[in-house]
């Protein structure tokens, strides 16, 4: 029903829409409200993304290069001219820059690597090969390391429980993984735990490269030499600084010494190219892998160790630098000390036309717009601030540091932090917090999808009807809104949602502009207006969709944070973590009740090294009751909470309600964190431990079931209950406030 209004009064001029206002969550007046996203919509220009994105990617911009400062200073500029009040704020952090990348081959044969990756023709931007940072992995530690080499797969878990089979162990060795399944930060970071001594992470053919299509510069996907940069730093620890954890790294607060630092790699990491790979494999012997472990290359697959010898020798320049946060504020023009906050990076680890520029300049495009709009006389009626954060990519340093430095007036004043990093074309990729899953409906269902003409939402509907997972096509048909992806880390909402606890959203598009160009030398204008988004016509679409949340935020009467969504998506987790707690124990049972019976003895060939699994600890009944209680409880005061946040309030109790219904993310924090890592206050939404980016909802139990922590899982079920209790009870007092006017 929401949705009727807006769409209608498109299609029939005639008859209803003459009559009906439309109805819009949070809006008294729903069509003032809609006049002005049109006035937006329409002081959008694709010609400015596309003349500022060639600007922005003239060189390689990474955190503190000379170009990153150029732009610093064309985005503050740009803001400044529209009449934002501009500040340039810096951070003083650490930052390895890479000195020596040594990598070869000593026996059975040799062979050096070459590390390099091919200018192509018709791409004149990666002709600037040599100032662009040389393919390295941020915050791994430096060392030189010679040992045999061992094949794991993606490096994730479960592969290890598989070369523990085969009687592989790692000790010792220098492993090399794909790309892909995790994190590339929890390659390293498992190894080291399994005793290797160096990583190196390679971008297989067969998950991007020829195998998936045409490679680069003939199509999208990698080339030969092509390698995916980035940062391995422990952000499921802590993000930011790796020196000032919790604290803003600026004159005063005090460092951790560099060898202290928990967050840098325990081993030395170095990405490759699959043509600098496929000669250390093609060395490898031992055991021919399992046939899910086989990659593309023209070669058979082997585990080792060895007799593949390799050598890596890495050192960097550890260099405190300045980063530069550019934060750009429209002052409300009712309420002032309300927050709404849109943010983009601005460094990228080459030219980064996709990541990040693509989603930097529709943030740019919406800025302009608006400050367009209040100098006709519609300001908006919060504080708007459009924040350009630098040093994204070696982990998420500048949107960090600028939230722990402000976190007080955060806390106070935040309403919403809603983040893009990039675009493509295709269909809205949306996450974000559930108490905002009807509102981004809302928007989805308000933004016109320019290939199809149908909005954006009905297209995401279409695309999920027509897909393959009948579990989420049968999801689709059992509710009213399209699921919010619940937002594990991998950008700049990390610090927002997870550390300050403020209601946020990470928006994109995607789905039909694929390909390897993703921290390459090849992430340049010449390949993203070639296969991603020629002419920014999904860079509007995205202003479209990030500006309308944006606006409506900025504008709305009561604040349009709604419960009902949340409740539902979270009993989806508590059905999820206990169906894995039986799934769990069913495979242990299994696994125990075959090694008893000496089957596996039995059905494996006797002359292959492949062992039988190990015996796994049984798996107690855990008391979910306590969350399933308080979840009963939560369902109840929100249904009502929800029924009752249209009625008319006055201009005082609005502000009173406003306030609350912001804060109520924060009730879903706790100060003590998640177990062994107290940055991460979130109690609903994490990032993985041992999955990096990947999601974990309801952290404290899944992640002990998964960790075979069983003896704790009852207490991690009972603190997240207390977490949905007090929630609770804040609702509920919020439900009063309502109730006595
Ligand atoms: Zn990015």
């Amino acid at each position: 029903m929401r949705f009727l209004g807006s769409c209608l009064i498109g299609l029939l001029v005639v008859g209803l829409a003459a009559s009906a206002s439309a109805a819009m969550l949070g809006f008294r007046d729903a069509d003032t409200q809609l006049a002005t996203e049109q006035a937006f919509k329409t002081r959008l220009r694709s010609e400015d993304q596309a003349n500022w994105a060639r600007s922005l990617t003239a060189r390689p911009h990474h955190a503190g290069s000379p170009q990153g400062q150029a732009n610093v200073a064309f985005i503050a500029q740009a803001f400044e001219s529209w009449g934002f009040e501009v500040d340039v704020e810096t951070f003083d952090i650490l930052l390895p820059f890479p000195l020596e990348r040594e990598l070869e081959l000593l026996a059975p044969t040799s062979f050096t690597a070459s590390l390099i990756e091919d200018i192509v023709t018709g791409d004149e931007s990666s002709a600037q090969r040599d100032e662009v940072l040389p393919p390295y992995n941020a915050f791994s530690i430096d060392g030189e390391v010679t040992a045999e080499l061992v094949f794991v797969n993606y490096g994730i878990p479960e592969d290890y429980e598989l070369l523990e089979r085969y009687g592989i162990d790692v000790t010792g060795k220098i492993v090399i993984a794909k790309y892909g399944r995790s994190w590339r930060g929890i390659k390293p970071k498992l190894a080291a735990e399994k005793g290797a001594i160096g990583t190196l992470i390679y971008s297989d053919p067969g998950d991007d490269g020829y195998a998936a299509g045409d490679v680069y510069p003939d199509g999208p996907w990698k080339n030969a030499s092509g390698v995916q940069r980035g940062s391995v730093m422990d952000m499921p620890l802590y993000p930011g600084d790796v020196l000032t954890p919790g604290k803003p790294a600026i004159k005063g607060t005090r460092r951790l010494k560099q060898d202290q630092a928990p967050t840098i790699t325990k081993i030395p990491v170095l990405p490759i190219s699959y043509r600098d790979a496929q000669p250390l494999l093609a060395a490898l012997g031992g055991e021919v892998v399992p046939p899910e472990w086989r990659g593309g290359l023209p070669i058979t697959y082997h585990l080792g160790p060895g007799p593949a010898r390799v050598r890596l020798k890495l050192e960097f320049d550890w260099q405190r630098i300045e980063i530069r946060n550019v934060v750009a504020r429209w002052p409300g023009s009712e309420f002032p000390d309300e927050w709404v906050l849109r943010g983009n990076h601005h460094d990228g680890w080459n030219h980064g036309a996709a990541d990040p520029i693509s989603g930097l300049v529709a943030l740019m495009s919406e800025a302009k717009a608006l400050a367009g709009l209040a100098k006709a006389g519609q300001p908006p009626r919060r504080t708007v601030v459009y924040a350009a954060w630098d040093a994204e990519e070696p982990g998420l340093i500048g949107s960090t540091e600028w939230v722990e430095k402000h976190l007080k007036t955060l806390d106070e004043k935040a309403v919403v932090y809603v983040n893009t990093d990039g675009n493509s074309r295709g269909f809205p990729s949306l996450g974000g917090s559930h108490t905002l899953e009807p509102f981004f409906n809302e928007v989805a269902n308000a933004v016109t999808d320019p290939q199809t003409g149908v909005s954006v939402a009905e297209r995401l509907r279409a695309v999920i009807s027509t897909g393959e997972d009948a579990e989420r096509r049968a999801d689709l048909e059992s509710r009213e809104d399209l699921r919010l992806n619940p937002l594990g880390s991998g950008s700049d909402y990390t610090p927002f949602l997870q550390h300050a606890g403020i209601a946020s959203a990470n928006l994109a598009f995607g789905g039909e502009g694929n390909g390897g160009s993703y921290h390459t030398l090849y992430d340049t204008y010449e390949h993203y207006t070639r296969f991603r988004d020629p002419g920014f016509v999904y860079g509007v679409t995205l202003s479209e969709l990030a500006g309308i949340a944006t606006l409506r935020m900025a504008n709305a009467d009561v604040l349009p944070f709604r419960f009902s969504g949340l409740v539902d998506n979270l009993q989806t987790y508590l059905e999820e973590i206990t169906e894995l707690a039986e799934t769990e124990r069913a495979a242990a049972e299994r696994v125990n009740t075959l090694l008893v019976s000496g089957k596996y003895e039995l059905a494996l060939d006797p002359q292959k090294t492949l062992g039988p699994p190990r015996a796994q600890p049984p798996v107690p009944h855990f008391n979910f009751a306590p969350l399933q209680n308080a979840l009963a409880d939560l369902t109840a005061v929100a249904t009502q909470l929800d029924a009752s946040l249209d009625s008319n309030l006055t201009p005082t109790e609005l502000v009173a309600v406003n306030r609350m219904l912001f804060r109520s993310e924060r009730q879903l924090t706790s100060v003590d964190g998640l177990p062994g890592r107290d940055w991460y206050t979130h109690q609903i939404y994490a990032p993985g431990f041992y999955t990096g980016y990947g999601v974990k909802t309801l952290p404290r139990v899944r992640e002990a079931i998964e960790a075979q922590l069983y003896e704790d899982v009852d207490i991690q079920i009972a603190k997240t209950a207390a977490t949905l209790a007090e929630f609770t009870n804040y609702l509920r007092d919020l439900a009063e406030l309502l109730a006595e006017k």
